[in-house]
């Protein structure tokens, strides 16, 4: 059998296992459950795909994002593993091609979406699977999902219990970068996963130096930022609605920054256009909506800055972490006005979404909220809210490098909220 070492080296191309990867790696090939609750960005596709190439069989990967699966095939066939993927992207004639494959072996990783996986027909594909060429392992990509408390729900997450019941000897393992104790209470619940063993990298991304101001005039603090501190420098400027991300990328242009705009509104040329901008050209501005981001991986965004507030903490940790993934110092700059909080409070309350789901929706904003008008440490303030325990005194917030008295808000955001 091929060590860990030996793929990571011949097949990824990498010297070192990161963090945790080496003994979640070594218990996946061992064949233990495994739930992974790691940064995005910090390397948990490995944590199946190499175990998927040393164990016997397939590695079956549920994944939620189809527009991501092609970007992960493609990677890992120029690394010369055979991967595919079944979604409905495809056509029956080159689905059934790729089931053909899978059957006689000729794959060691396949991508599925979760409708796909609890289809009878492809289970009984699975049973045929098991008894042939073998399954090496069921990777469940986004576990959040699975969660109703989770900012992502789908519902065709709650049954991949499925999947235990009827292999029960193939082990599993669950993957997330939401780490938050109910949603992680509810992954292990709605998996079954009880007896897996839990590896939590820490989330503090200690690099990234948080600021969050009074929202006065957004455009010109915006541009004081930028001379000040990111004059040629990779970024993104999140936005709420599309308009503003159109009106911030023209004003931004018309000033001789080099801005472009993203947003589900734009046709796909011009979105893949802008995104291949970035990710290739250096100094380039996108300014976005949360339609962008996710699958980016780009090292040297030196800041993300926040023109109107996220939907949650989440939101405001995953957006915020698209900064320095290269370990260099970046910026996480907002600007926040109670106008944001009446704003997303009546699109949660004009929303289609269940009573529950909106309860669930205002509480997250709430606790936003109470981070922005913090005067705590704000690494400790993020972890808190993901459970994890961080000393304070960061030296790397603005509430710890210029420490205010206490603003009390309190009062005007509970007027606001009550309207
Ligand atoms: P996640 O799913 O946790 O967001 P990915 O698995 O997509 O993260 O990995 C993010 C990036 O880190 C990828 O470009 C990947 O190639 C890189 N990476 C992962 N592990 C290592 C490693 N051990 N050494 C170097 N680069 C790594
Ligand atoms: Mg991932």
């Amino acid at each position: 059998m091929q060590s860990s070492h030996q793929v990571l080296h011949d097949v990824f191309g990498f010297d070192q296992f990161r963090g945790a990867q080496e003994s979640i790696v070594e218990h996946v090939v061992a064949g233990g459950d495994a739930l992974v609750l790691m940064p995005t960005g910090a390397g948990k596709s490995l944590c199946y795909q190499i175990p998927s190439l040393i164990r016997r069989g397939v590695g079956v990967v549920v994944s939620p994002l189809i527009a991501l699966m092609q970007d992960q095939v493609d990677a890992l066939t120029q690394l010369d593993v055979k991967a595919s993927f079944l979604n409905s992207s495809l056509d029956a004639a080159t689905a059934q091609k790729v089931t053909s494959q899978l059957l006689a072996g000729d794959l060691d990783l396949i991508y599925v979406a979760p409708e796909r996986l609890m289809n009878p027909g492809f289970l009984s594909i699975l049973d045929r699977l098991n008894e042939g060429p073998g399954i090496a392992l069921f990777a469940i990509d986004e576990a959040h999902c699975v969660s109703q408390w989770g900012h992502d729900f789908r519902p065709e997450y709650r049954q991949l219990t499925v999947l235990h019941e009827r292999f029960p000897a193939v082990p599993r393992i669950a993957l997330t970068a939401t780490a938050d104790a109910p949603t992680r209470a509810e992954i292990v619940e709605r998996l079954s996963l009880e007896s897996a063993h839990q590896f939590v990298s820490s989330f503090d991304r200690p690099n990234i130096r948080y600021r969050v101001l009074q929202k006065q005039n957004a455009k010109q603090q915006l541009e004081h930022f930028l001379d000040a501190e990111h004059p040629n420098d990779s970024g993104i400027i999140y936005c709420l609605s599309r308009r503003s991300v159109e009106d911030t990328a023209q004003w931004l242009q018309d000033r001789g920054w080099d801005a472009m705009p993203y947003h589900a509104g734009l046709s796909q040329e011009v979105r893949s256009a802008n995104q291949k901008r970035f990710l290739r050209e250096e100094g380039v501005i996108m300014v976005a909506t949360v339609a962008f981001g996710m699958g980016i991986d780009k090292p040297n965004v030196r800041f993300v800055a926040h023109l109107d507030l996220p939907k949650s903490m989440e939101g405001y940790y995953q957006e915020t972490g698209r900064a320095g993934r290269d370990g260099l110092p970046a910026n996480a700059w907002m600007v926040y006005g109670l106008g944001d909080v009446v704003s997303l409070r009546q699109m949660v309350d004009s929303g289609e979404a269940s009573e529950d789901r909106k309860r669930v929706e205002r509480q997250k904003l709430n606790a936003l909220l109470g981070f922005c008008e913090s005067t705590d440490c704000r690494h400790q303030g993020i972890l808190r809210y993901f459970g994890e325990a961080h000393p304070g005194n960061c030296g790397n917030c603005d509430n710890c490098l210029e420490p205010v008295e206490t603003w009390n808000a309190t009062h005007e955001v509970q007027k606001a909220l009550s309207c």
